[in-house]
């Protein structure tokens, strides 16, 4: 059967890595993004160069209709989806628990679980066998920060993806005799964009110290295990949360 797999947050970081890999080992993929369309077309060459078909698409993963606008693109374009990779997410600029606004706190909310939630939802009404799907499976991209807290950088993001975890366990059993696979990823300090994005560029090799193998991931270290999950290796794995980060 033809893999057709939706990657959210594809254009850049963790989720461009994830897609030129899975093309690699014969994915379609679709891709979703919020604002950087540039980006977007290009990991979308980069995964056609592997020889694989690619659709782009604005969405917002907060926002249920883009969410729709996602799968719909995918499912026309490429074919039934059969894998979701739940990657987009954010942290807002590091800080004290009590100096983080509420509204960034909200959008982190909005953004890391409610949107993981409605996509995983979209996921698996296409490919739960009690809803007429073939099956598939969704890998959920979490956070070393779920059980590490991240006191003093973003004790809410944190909180954000322990919520990822849990969801991770309950719909890996909700959905385990209707053909559907669910796990997370736990990435640690990898190189990308989203420390910028936090304030602090610098923080990955700052902080390397931090990390018992001494030295920040990059997201190929990362896309290999996501593949492997969505992979027909990992057949009787699910709920699984594995860590890559490096032993921290
Ligand atoms: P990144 O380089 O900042 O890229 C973030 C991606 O998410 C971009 O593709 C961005 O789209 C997309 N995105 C953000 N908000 C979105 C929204 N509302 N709707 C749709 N797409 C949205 O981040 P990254 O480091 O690759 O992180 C990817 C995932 O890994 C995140 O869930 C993050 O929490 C997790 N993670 C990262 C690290 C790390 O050290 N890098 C560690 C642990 C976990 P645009 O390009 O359009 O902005």
């Amino acid at each position: 059967m033809q893999q057709v797999t939706v990657v959210t947050g594809g254009s850049r970081g963790i989720g461009a890595a994830v897609a030129v890999r899975l093309a690699r080992a014969g994915h379609h993929l679709a891709l979703g993004y919020e604002r950087a369309r540039d980006a977007a077309e290009e990991t979308a060459a980069a995964v056609r160069a592997e020889g694989a078909s690619c659709v782009t698409v604005r969405a917002d993963t907060s926002v249920e209709a883009d969410v729709d606008a996602l799968f719909d693109a995918a499912r026309e374009q490429l074919g039934p989806v059969t894998g979701l990779v739940n990657n987009a997410g954010v942290t807002g600029l590091l800080g004290r628990f009590t100096e983080t606004p509420v509204e960034r706190m909200r959008r982190v909310v909005e953004v890391n679980v409610t949107g993981a939630l409605i996509c995983a939802r979209r996921a698996a009404l296409e490919m739960s066998t009690r809803h007429g799907g073939r099956g598939g499976a969704i890998v959920n991209i979490s956070s070393g920060a779920a059980t590490l807290g991240s006191p003093g950088e973003y004790v809410h993001y944190a909180a954000s993806k322990a919520a990822v975890d849990a969801m991770t366990t309950g719909l890996s059993k909700e959905l385990a005799a209707e053909g559907v696979r669910v796990n997370s990823v736990q990435p640690g300090m990898i190189v990308t964009d989203i420390h910028a994005s936090m304030g602090d560029p610098q923080r990955p090799w700052r902080d390397a110290g931090r990390v018992p193998m001494g030295r920040p991931g990059e997201p190929d270290e990362v896309a290999g295990a996501v593949a492997w999950l969505l992979s027909p290796e990992a057949s009787y794995t699910t709920g699984a949360v594995l860590r890559v980060a490096g032993g921290l």
